[in-house]
């Protein structure tokens, strides 16, 4: 396993740029903790109520975020908590989740 690099922080910075450019996707986004341009953000939640988690994470070095209870914007497509996973739109690899450290609060 290699050190993770990047903090929750650095996460966070990264998760927040691509939010605030939805719908549009960010391919030229860098991942903070190994540098590829392989960002994935999906959400999963209640479509009724444009509420759900977001997962953030990179297909490089798969490591990533997650997130409840974010708003989702009403043009960002999202999956229902109630459809079987298999039958989702969005498939999440397992990835490395990074948690705030006390450093972050
Ligand atoms: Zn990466």
């Amino acid at each position: 396993m290699q050190a993770l690099k990047a903090s929750w922080g650095d996460w966070m910075a990264a998760f927040q740029q691509r939010y605030d450019r939805l719908p549009r996707t960010a391919p030229d986004a860098r991942c903070p903790n190994c540098g590829a341009r392989e960002l994935n953000l999906t959400f999963c939640g209640l479509p009724a109520d444009r509420v759900g988690y977001a997962s953030f994470w990179c297909d490089g070095c798969l490591t990533g975020i997650h997130l409840s209870r974010c708003a989702v914007p009403d043009d960002v497509p999202m999956d229902s908590v109630h459809t079987p996973v298999e039958q989702r739109t969005a498939h999440t690899p397992n990835y490395v989740l990074v948690w705030p450290t006390d450093e972050d609060e």
